[in-house]
């Protein structure tokens, strides 16, 4: 089993760059989540998100703050999102839904011109894969300057509303964009939604800065460890 823990900038000396070369030398794919993968989690925007979702939770069900979160938080661990729970006991409509809980300001996140840099020297696609919806999405990366780096954004509509980790998703994106995953990477805060994306080939990459985790994580689908991404993916097209 391939398990490295690359950790930051100061650690790189560490690193064996021909390794790296050749790991990731067939790679032409590099796909991304969103939310605390290309912002840093100590931004905290999604708290502003999960405090949206247990006050919908509270009007929606006519609960106590208290309650609501217990449900929320429930329904996000059996079910991969909060949504999904809502639709399945209660009919909520995913659009009024996700249009809702994103309307949050995004003065936490600042502008990451290294990370921007970095993704743009990478060679072949980038996509953003994300639980959230598209216009989120467009309006976090317009924030981060990243609204150029990537070819596109597959959103959880895009996922026909059934969210990573479920396996679906993450055959959806590869048809929808003719993946081969042996050829693909895929880079995500939640060391839960690496688990499908190992089981079909890809190389995965656990952006691990502190967000919220399921009750895992297990890690035997993990290759690499990444805490900084930008000095990470520097690092990397540095060594080749
Ligand atoms: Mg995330």
């Amino acid at each position: 089993m391939v398990f490295r823990v690359l950790a930051c900038a100061a650690r790189r000396r560490r690193l064996d760059a021909p390794v790296m070369l050749a790991a990731l030398a067939p790679i032409d794919t590099w796909i991304f989540d969103l939310d605390n993968t290309l912002y840093p989690a100590r931004a905290n925007l999604f708290a502003r998100i999960d405090d949206r979702m247990t006050a919908y939770v509270a009007r929606r069900l006519g609960l106590p703050h208290d309650a609501a979160r217990v449900v929320q938080k429930d329904y996000f661990h059996r079910h991969g999102t909060t949504l999904t729970g809502l639709m399945a006991d209660h009919g909520v409509d995913p659009h009024e839904f996700l249009a809702d809980v994103h309307d949050v300001e995004m003065d936490v996140l600042e502008e990451d011109a290294p990370l921007a840099a970095a993704i743009a020297q990478l060679p072949g696609r980038k996509l953003v894969f994300t639980n959230g919806d598209k216009p989120y999405a467009l309006k976090v990366l317009d924030r981060l300057g990243l609204g150029e780096s990537f070819e596109a954004v597959h959103d959880i509509h895009a996922m026909d509303l059934v969210p990573k980790p479920h396996p679906s998703a993450y055959a959806g994106l590869c048809a929808a964009f003719g993946i081969e995953p042996t050829r693909a990477i895929f880079f995500e805060d939640m060391a839960r939604n690496l688990a499908p994306a190992k089981a079909i080939g890809m190389t995965t990459v656990w952006v691990d800065n502190g967000s919220e985790q399921g009750p895992e994580p297990r890690r035997d689908h993990i290759d690499y460890i990444v805490h900084d991404l930008a000095p990470w993916l520097q690092h990397i097209m540095e060594a080749s």
